[in-house]
């Protein structure tokens, strides 16, 4: 079997190497060309690529090498996300160093996607855990803190007790760990911040401003920032003459259903609230029950709300009553003010909760005729709200805010579930934070002059306790900056979501040691122009690089307001119905499919199984039809090579076509399918991203050339057919060359030419070829011939048919009849059969 296939280790060593010695991919900036950022998300070192790798690259080469033929000059860099948790575990496992754990791993993956032949400049290579990396965004997080937007605060944070690590919230699944599985616990600490929150706003506006990335993604954007607009207002407690409750409400109008109210277990205020050592001790039980659930388990909707009634009373501004307060777990006190108005008429945790308490219900908007829910959140008439009676929501809402206002009670406000984020880590393996604790002056930014704060070599790992730097004396200890007395290091390192913030920048201009880039580089490079990767960083990794990007045009170091013009968000490489993992056992190593079927069936079947935006599901069939289909290639060219080097370069000039030599019917109809496969291509390329049905245009153009080639060897002279072979072939290699760059460039050398296929021109359909010939068609009623009809040739049956029967000669014999059938032959004649 194997010695039917093409030499393709050979080929794609030779061109791998020939590329290289080129410096083919090797750019610069360059103001004659329109310029193409093409990017796929760095990987993590994590030691070898595995399938998502290979489709994620084979997409972004893909669109590189085709830009590179439109005519673009195309900046496709590659580098590493080298910080992060699983260096430090396989040191804590294994003994090995982080950084040699993790640079070993670079060369391993490194010399996987050399293989791979991708057109990356490689000149460009950026590696995250390099001190000439990080400094520089030690030196942004020291302009962030001058400008307020990085802060400590002490906060209360998920925390796995066996990673001994702090978690985001989507790291916490259903209360246990995402990686150990361990229940998570939380803990009060202190730790940085940046001001995310700041940004909200133009975060949000942007979401529509970016026609290039998927609308889903656009969606979990929003709704992550989580915008509402309401009022702000007090609630006076009752009794306790300047003691009040700030609450928030997206329903300002509802305040006249408010039959009670809810503060959140941690809300300040409780304290001050309860009266006496019974109601404390209650109090401070729940309080701790509520403190071993994650805020998801709080918020759930499936789950029963538990609060606790307080002694104390507050008043309702709207109707002056007294009405109860609890404490609930339902309400978050980082969200909004900490504190709610509980309208269970329209509301649905206040009305279960107002169920399972035996509070009041009062329904404050008119509900539709035969409405049989709980509670009820659409539109409708306001009702039992005094002066809000009558009025649609929308104006009672403003009418709610103007009272509250007038009567010095509240303000229109608007508030973001967007959190500021978190970005200390209590690990070794991250960028160190640059500021110092001194006894005298405090909280110090280190000197811009000592960066980069060089994350030391010799520490102890063992998977417990704290920071591990704080056990290294060497980095803890250290002068003060102000008052050069001795002082501590900040032992936390940064969150590697920071590095991956602004790497694209770096890319621009990698080597670049007077600041974190090149102005004029990044001025001519950004946007990125397309960026690719998966959906699973739709939000995190998204939304901290337009962060940090528009932080970094604040400074005055970047001129862009968004990172990435377009995102194509792939899906993911499954096997047998789960996503390819060790632990399931199903994966397919691209080492093992490269080494037997070559990198190029490797590219062009991730291409061609599934359109990019959709999972991938592995088949070994595929791997095999790919592979089959580069070798059909290869079985015409190579016997045919002779004879089509009689003819023409098709490219050479761009009009010297076979078009002025084609005579024939066959001739010109063969010339219209290689153009209306380039016309296909072309579309399917830029629009939504086809390749998979490209990949089956150009399958198609191959089989026609197969068909041709004996049928032409006849009916017309063999310079013409070598000519139009010749422009066939070309126009396949041309097409076929991102998708499987190897194969086609060597073909394209045996066919003569001395440039490589990714210095052409990308084809451009001739409008000429794609013209039709017409041909009359014979029109019958049952059999008789009633007139005729000019189309296109081989126009598609339907329309033929629909043609036939609007003719007015056909009409006239159809009157007071019904059709049976129409019987079509192509280019010859349409029968209608009719019933009596
Ligand atoms: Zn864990
Ligand atoms: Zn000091």
């Amino acid at each position: 079997m194997s010695s039917d296939r093409y030499p393709f280790g050979e080929i794609e060593a030779k061109w791998q190497a020939a590329w290289e010695t080129s410096r083919q991919f090797r750019v610069s900036p360059d103001t004659s060309r329109p310029k193409f950022y093409c990017l796929e998300m760095f990987p993590y070192p994590s030691g070898r690529i595995h399938m998502g790798h290979v489709r994620v690259y084979a997409i972004g080469d893909l669109l590189a090498r085709y830009k590179w033929m439109r005519g673009y000059n195309v900046l496709h860099p590659m580098g590493w996300d080298a910080f992060g948790l699983p260096a430090e575990n396989a040191a804590i496992e294994h003994g090995v160093h982080p950084a040699i754990w993790t640079y070993e791993n670079i060369d391993n993956m490194r010399a996987q996607l050399r293989k791979m032949g991708i057109s990356y400049d490689w000149d460009r290579e950026v590696t995250t855990c390099d001190p000439a990396y990080y400094r520089w965004e030690q030196l942004i997080f020291i302009r962030m803190l001058e400008r307020g937007l990085a802060y400590r605060k002490r906060s209360t944070v998920n925390w796995c007790p066996s990673c001994q690590t702090v978690l985001a919230n989507e790291q916490v699944e259903a209360g246990r760990c995402w990686r150990c599985d361990s229940e998570v616990t939380t803990r009060d600490i202190d730790g940085w911040f940046f001001k995310i929150t700041e940004y909200a706003e133009e975060l949000l506006a942007w979401c529509d401003r970016l026609p290039g990335w998927p609308e889903r993604v656009m969606t979990m954007q929003r709704n992550w920032i989580g915008k509402s607009e309401g009022a702000e207002f007090d609630l006076p407690v009752a009794g306790r003459p300047g003691l009040k409750l700030r609450v928030f409400t997206t329903r300002p109008d509802t305040g006249f259903g408010m039959t009670y109210a809810v503060l959140a277990p941690e809300h300040p205020l409780v304290a001050a609230l309860v009266s006496g050592p019974e109601e404390r001790a209650a109090v401070e039980r729940f309080q701790s029950e509520v403190a071993r659930q994650s805020e998801l388990e709080r918020t759930a909707e499936d789950r029963p709300k538990r609060g606790l009634r307080l002694t104390a009373r507050v008043v309702n501004p709207f109707t002056a009553a007294e009405i109860p307060l609890f404490v609930a777990d339902y309400v978050l006190m980082t969200y909004g003010t900490g504190a709610i108005m509980a309208v269970p008429g329209e509301d649905q945790r206040d009305w279960d909760f107002a169920r399972q308490h035996g509070l009041p219900i009062v329904e404050t908007v008119e509900r539709p005729a035969g409405w049989t829910g709980e509670a009820y959140p659409g539109d409708g008439v306001k009702i039992n709200s005094g002066f809000l009676d009558g009025l649609a929501i929308p104006e009672a809402k403003r009418k709610a805010i103007d009272w509250l206002v007038q009567h010095g009670l509240g303000t229109a406000k608007v508030n973001y579930r967007l959190r500021d984020w978190g970005i200390s880590r209590q690990r070794y393996w991250g960028a160190p934070i640059p500021v110092v604790y001194c006894p005298a002056c405090g909280m110090v930014p280190e000197k811009e002059e000592n960066l980069p704060v060089v994350l030391p070599r010799d520490v102890q790992l063992s998977g417990k306790g704290g920071s591990p730097l704080a056990e290294v004396a060497a980095f803890v200890n250290t002068a003060c900056p102000r008052c050069g007395g001795p002082a501590r290091r900040e032992t936390d390192t940064m969150d590697t979501f920071v590095e991956s913030s602004w790497y694209f920048l770096r890319y621009c201009s990698p080597n670049y040691d007077h600041g974190m880039f090149e102005r004029a580089a990044a001025d001519y490079w950004m946007p990125v122009d397309q960026y690719i990767g998966g959906i699973e960083h739709a939000v995190l990794h998204l939304l901290y690089a337009r962060f940090y990007t528009k932080v970094l045009r604040d400074l005055g170091l970047t001129k862009v307001d968004e990172p990435f013009t377009a995102l194509l968000s792939q899906g993911m490489v499954i096997k047998d119905g789960a996503k390819m993992s060790k632990s399931k056992g199903n994966v397919v190593d691209p080492d093992d499919l490269i080494r037997t079927f070559g990198a190029d069936t490797a590219r062009l079947f991730s291409l061609f199984a599934a359109p990019p935006e959709k999972d991938l599901d592995w088949n070994d069939h595929g791997v095999e039809g790919a592979s089959r289909f580069l070798n059909r290639v290869w079985r015409f060219v190579v016997p045919h090579a002779e004879e089509l080097l009689t003819a023409p370069p098709a490219r050479a000039g761009a009009a010297t076509r076979s078009s002025n030599t084609t005579s024939t019917a066959e001739g010109r109809a063969f010339r219209r399918t290689i153009h209306e496969t380039i016309a296909r291509v072309t579309h399917d390329i830029e629009h939504d991203f086809h390749f998979n049905t490209a990949i089956s245009a150009i399958m198609e153009l191959v089989n026609a050339i197969y068909a041709f080639e004996p049928a032409a060897r006849d009916r017309m002279p063999a310079g013409e057919r070598a000519a139009l072979l010749r422009e066939a072939v070309e126009t396949v290699l041309l097409l076929l060359g991102p998708f499987a760059p190897h194969v086609t460039e060597e073909l394209w050398e045996r066919l003569g030419h001395c440039g490589s296929l990714f210095k052409q021109a990308w084809p451009v359909a001739d409008p000429l070829a794609l013209k039709r010939d017409d041909v009359t068609v014979v029109l019958q009623v049952d059999g008789k011939v009633r007139g005729r009809l000019t189309v296109e040739v081989d126009a598609a049956e339907a329309r033929v048919q629909d043609l036939a029967l609007a003719d007015d000669r056909v009409q006239a014999w159809l009157r007071g009849r019904a059709v049976e059938r129409v019987v079509v032959v192509p280019n010859r004649l349409v029968n209608v059969v009719t019933r009596a």
